[in-house]
């Protein structure tokens, strides 16, 4: 792909989202970057969408839930008629989403910004159709890592997670053989330094409120009990095509620091910028230029000071569970998540604990009837695999609760 080409396209899966929003406003700030040639939302936010229509002038609207569809399609509808412009195609339902993936070549980029491992089947999509793949969706990665690495090609997949864009800006000029190991920061959350003990009356509105980063609810979530941190190394693990235990945790609670290289020769290389997901996302889709003034620069006149801390992984689990999952293989980190998906409602609608999203993980990877897949298996495997591991997450909660 040509950097900055006046003819590249942007499929944007996800628009209405919190990383959908703030691509749009790069694009906003520099729009030679790409023309959008299409938006793929959810469907829970029908005003926004008409809005980002609006603005955005797409010419393909997908709108993933049917039963939401008509709703969207009305006020996009309205929206269009109001300002006298020409509306785009709209159609609905999840494959409409993945055909929209799917629609680019080889000059354009997708930016995968969907949540949860719903996002799979439009990462693949967008891979076969040779388009760079900007990706926000770490659960495809997670879920269907070999899958996904075996249908990219080198350099397709450009990572839209802080930590991951910064390892991959230390790494340039670093052939693979002279990485040591990775240190991928974490903020620790809302509740860094506290027990297990003072976890147990945790609520939502609590794990919502985190320090450093503005983000969706379930990303936010994952912050508080460290899923999004083990999900991060997983994702490293494919991106980066290094064993688990070549990817350390580090927590820093300033998260200015976004993640570190450690070199065989004992160099340490890091990035550091100020918390804000829009320069992520910029860099992602304008690699290799870089784009003047994406984010504020850090001010080294003012003292400042960052710290670094080991991770309490007793008080967190998650990280370990998730590295003896991708360890064992066999699709084990794809009923992870998709435990967790499913733990994570389960802790929104009041049915389970805070310190419950981890146990349930860890409850439904220790069955002793759980499915094992494996690449031959295919994607139609994995998604089996998916629905099996959201079954027993549901049957014990619903044990939990009679
Ligand atoms: P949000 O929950 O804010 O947004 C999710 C978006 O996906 C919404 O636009 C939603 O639509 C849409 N959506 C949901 N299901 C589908 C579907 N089946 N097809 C198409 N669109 C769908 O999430 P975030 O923006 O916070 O996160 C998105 C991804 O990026 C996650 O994987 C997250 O882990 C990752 N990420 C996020 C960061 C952040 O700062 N937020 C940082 C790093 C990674 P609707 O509005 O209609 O519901
Ligand atoms: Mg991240």
């Amino acid at each position: 792909m040509t950097p900055r080409s006046p003819g590249r396209r942007l499929v944007l899966l996800g628009a209405t989202g919190s990383i959908g929003t703030q691509t749009l406003e790069v694009l906003q700030r520099h729009p030679d970057v790409a023309r959008v040639h299409g938006l793929a939302v959810g469907g829970g936010r029908p005003e926004l969408a008409a809005a980002q229509v609006l603005e955005s002038r797409p010419e393909r609207l997908a709108i993933s839930d049917p039963a939401r569809a008509e709703t969207v399609e009305r006020a996009v509808l309205a929206a269009c008629a109001g300002a006298g412009v020409r509306a785009p195609r709209i159609e609905a339902g999840p494959a409409a989403v993945v055909d929209l993936a799917g629609a680019l070549g080889a000059e354009d980029v997708v930016l995968n910004a969907i949540t949860g491992s719903v996002g799979l089947l439009p990462t693949l999509a967008a891979l076969s159709s040779g388009a760079r793949l900007a990706l926000a969706n770490k659960e495809s990665l997670v879920v269907g890592g070999e899958l996904v690495t075996a249908a990219a090609a080198e350099g397709q997949i450009l990572p839209v997670d802080s930590e991951h864009t910064a390892i991959a800006q230390a790494l340039a000029g670093v052939r693979h053989d002279q990485i040591d190991h990775l240190e991928v920061t974490a903020s620790g959350g809302p509740f860094r330094g506290r027990t297990r003990e003072q976890l147990r009356a945790v609520t939502p509105e609590q794990a919502l409120a985190h320090p450093t980063w503005s983000m969706g609810r379930v990303i936010t979530t994952n912050s508080a009990t460290l899923v999004n941190k083990a999900l991060e190394v997983i994702e490293a693990c494919y991106q980066f095509a290094l064993p688990e235990e070549r990817v350390r945790v580090v927590v820093h609670p300033q998260s200015i620091v976004h993640s570190m290289v450690t070199l065989v020769d004992g160099s340490t290389i890091a990035q550091a910028s100020p918390p804000d997901m829009r320069h992520a996302i910029g860099w992602a889709l304008a690699h290799p230029e870089k784009l003047p003034g994406l984010a504020t620069p850090l001010d080294f006149s003012a003292a400042q000071t960052w710290t670094f801390e080991p991770v309490d992984e007793e008080t967190f689990p998650a990280i370990a569970l998730a590295r003896a999952a991708h360890r064992e293989g066999g699709g084990a980190m794809a009923v992870y998540n998709a435990v967790n998906e499913e733990a994570v409602d389960a802790f929104f609608d009041g049915s389970l604990s805070f310190l419950g999203i981890t146990a349930l993980i860890e409850e439904v990877l220790a069955l002793p009837d759980r499915p094992r897949v494996g690449r031959a298996d295919g994607v139609e495997g994995l998604l089996a695999l998916e629905t099996w591991a959201r079954d027993a997450a549901r049957t014990l909660l619903a044990a939990r609760e009679s």
